[in-house]
């Protein structure tokens, strides 16, 4: 790959880690950082049994701690983990703590979409809703190894679903709450889940979704070639079963708003089943290579593939990778904005932080609802030290200014995080300078469903920073840059990110599928897992996400990634987003096609479009000035937030049939990007 270095001088700034959290840190010097990573990698058995430790385990590990084979040529594709060990992650996430004299910790505090609307929830209570839930379930017959399709809000009855089935070593694959009746029919058959686990609906800001509704329509879309048995309902907008009280939550509205359609031969409530259900449940130990849940990836780049965790592996990154990345301590308070239905939420909203006994906050809401200040009042209300959202959040929260965020106080911030998208260097220094007051550490995070947790991340109390990298490897994590014909770059360079041995949390296959699973992360470079991202490591050893591979653009035959022309357009002030893909020319092979979002108030002209040309052309070269910039009143993105470039490219080449697009949160922006080109020649 030819793409120049990324980093402008300007970004090139280094930012010191915050000064709160480096005092504090596990890890407070790159020394320290270097000794760990040294050991993670020559031995890491003998990094990861000494964190193994700390967990419970009811036969002890014996024999290899890793066994694997990533060369196609040498046969299946596999990776196992302290493979002869049993454990439960549901007995690790509570038990563990309870025993421990942790019983009366909060475990979340749940913030409702109405910010009048909140509780929260000890370990000790959740682990008697948990284990009353796994009884639940196991009377309805369910057992270990049976799929359970879980469609539900951020509410406290998501996790309890969730730990439930971890309890009983059932496997739970959970489908975000704005996807289709078709999307969760999908992955309902693909997994062939029996049960499926819903409420009657939710509020997202002002908008009511009827969830039951949906989730009829999703088991009749399926019914011919599978039959879901039961379907269990949680009663969240008239009441609230897990709390004693319900006096407390002004937030309740009236049942009358909500259609909770009714099929007794399958419908039952959660709080009737609830009733009488006992709070002793003795976990299911399972092996370590046991599976643990399926998730689906966003589909920003095709169909969604089903991620596949087991036990023992997921556990041990997800509690260490959330330790050490937001340098977690007791008596912080913790918000990560995802929704579970993401592995962002599954890892570091559930998993991570109740691994380490973590007090989180559970948000409910959106974060334009009621204003676009309502993190930061959420941050104030709890005193959050450790918040983590993702770049789009950033994005549009910074369309409107810094006025919103100032009507806070946010003093007790102390780390920053990133997940999903590459961070332009300007979203990340607004975050930086106006949410973290400078005085916060940001931890711009690189990793993928199918990676379990982080592997690339500063740890905040020791790497210095670069705005819009994602600076180094994780414990355990041995990336290489690889040249297009598979050899590795050495020093400074671009290619393709990709990782040389296993880590514990990494998928173990695409559910059903082992030929998608090879085909796709093991078949290009043999020998190496390649996760489809291009990436820039610099003088430093730094490493910068370029974007992903399909995306990349080729014109004249230079090499361009969308994050390094859409980082440009973005540090136009009038520039809130940008999207580039490329289209067919039939002289430099493709042309850049920009679309852009404007901050609001601004108007798209020929000079602003002039302009901008200008801009790409002086700062990464002549030969890439863009030959089309379109005004994007909305860009295509995932219901995960991110931008799906593989559909501009469709309108960029006026070719309507735009593909599957089942994961796109509202595809009424693609007519108007259809109507809205510009001319073309
Ligand atoms: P699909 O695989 O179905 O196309 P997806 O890749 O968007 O969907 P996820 O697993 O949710 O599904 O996202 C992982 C991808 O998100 C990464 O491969 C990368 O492209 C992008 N990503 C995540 N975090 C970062 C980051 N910090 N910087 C740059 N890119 C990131
Ligand atoms: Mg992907």
């Amino acid at each position: 790959m030819a793409s120049g270095d990324m980093t402008s001088s300007k970004e090139n700034a280094i930012f010191p880690p915050g000064e709160a959290v480096h005092k504090a840190a596990y890890v407070s010097s790159m020394e320290q950082y270097h000794k760990m990573y040294k050991e993670s990698v020559t031995d890491p058995e003998a990094f990861w049994m000494k964190i193994a430790k700390d967990f419970y385990f009811k036969e002890q590990h014996s024999g290899k701690f890793f066994d694997y084979n990533f060369n196609i040529n040498k046969g299946p594709i596999y990776v196992k983990c302290m493979e002869n060990a049993s454990t439960n992650i549901c007995y690790n996430c509570l038990d563990r703590h309870v025993k421990n004299g942790q019983g009366d910790v909060t475990a979340f505090y749940w913030e409702g979409n109405d910010p009048m609307d909140c509780t929260n929830i000890t370990y000790k209570k959740l682990l008697d809703e948990v284990c009353k839930f796994s009884n639940v379930l196991k009377s309805l017959g369910v057992k270990k190894g049976d799929r359970v399709a879980i469609y539900m809000p951020m509410i406290i009855e998501l996790v309890i679903a969730m730990l439930a089935c971890a309890r009983i070593g059932a496997i739970h694959s959970i489908v975000f709450a704005g996807f289709s009746a078709e999307s969760l029919s999908s992955r309902i058959l693909d997994a062939e889940c029996d049960i499926l686990l819903t409420a009657d609906g939710v509020y997202r800001g002002s908008k009511l979704i009827h969830l039951k509704q949906i989730a009829d329509e999703a088991i009749n879309l399926c019914k011919d070639k599978h039959k879901v048995s039961t379907c269990i309902t949680v009663r969240h907008l008239t009441d609230n079963s897990f709390s004693d009280d319900v006096s407390d939550r002004p937030g309740k509205r009236p049942c009358s708003k909500v259609q909770v359609p009714w099929n007794s031969g399958v419908d039952k409530w959660w709080h009737i089943l609830m009733e009488g259900a006992s709070t002793e449940c003795e976990p299911e130990w399972l092996k370590s290579e046991e599976p643990l849940f399926i998730l689906y990836t966003s589909g920003s780049t095709g169909k969604p593939k089903g991620i596949l965790h087991h036990v023992t592996g997921y556990m041990l990154y997800a509690a260490t990778t959330h330790k050490y990345t937001f340098d977690y301590h007791a008596g912080d308070i913790y918000f990560c904005t995802a929704d579970i239905g993401w592995i962002t939420g599954h890892t570091y909203i559930t998993y991570g932080p109740l691994l380490n006994g973590a007090t989180s906050v559970l948000f409910e809401g959106i974060p334009l609802f009621p204003d676009p200040s309502r993190y930061w009042s959420i941050v104030d209300k709890y005193q959050v030290s450790k918040f983590y959202t993702a770049p789009t959040a950033v994005r549009s929260l910074m369309k409107f200014g810094d006025d919103p965020v100032k009507k806070y106080k946010r003093s007790s911030l102390q780390v920053l995080g990133t997940v999903g998208e590459p961070i332009n260097p300007e979203a990340w220094m607004w975050y930086h300078k106006v949410i973290g007051n400078s005085n916060c550490t940001i931890v711009d995070t690189f990793w993928q469903t199918e990676t379990g947790g982080h592997v690339l991340t500063p740890l905040p109390g020791c790497t210095p920073t670069k705005p819009g990298s994602a600076t180094f490897p994780f414990f355990g994590i041995v990336p290489a840059v690889l040249s297009e014909n598979g050899e590795e770059v050495e020093g400074p360079g671009d290619g393709y990110l990709v990782f040389k041995q296993p880590w514990p949390g990494m998928m173990r296959t695409i559910y059903g599928d082992q030929k998608r699973f090879e085909g796709t992360y093991f078949k290009r470079f043999p020998g190496y897992y390649v996760p489809g991202d291009g990436c820039y490591r610099d003088d430093d050893g730094y490493y910068w996400i370029t974007g992903r591979i399909d995306d990349m653009i080729n014109v004249s035959g230079h090499l361009l990634s969308t994050a390094e022309v859409e980082s440009v357009l973005i540090e136009h002030p009038s520039v809130a987003e940008a999207a580039v893909v490329g289209k067919p020319h039939s002289i430099k092979g493709e042309a850049l096609y920009c679309f852009v979002t404007l901050v609001d108030g601004i108007e798209f002209t020929p000079e602003l479009v002039k302009e901008l040309k200008e801009r790409v052309r002086h700062s990464i070269g002549p030969f890439c000035t863009p030959d089309y910039v379109q005004y994007a009143p909305g860009l295509p993105k995932t219901r995960s937030g991110k931008i799906m470039r593989r559909v501009l490219r469709n309108v960029a080449r006026g070719n309507h049939d735009i593909g599957d697009v089942s994961t796109m949160a509202d595809q009424s922006v693609v007519d108007v990007l259809f109507t809205n080109r510009p001319e073309q020649d």
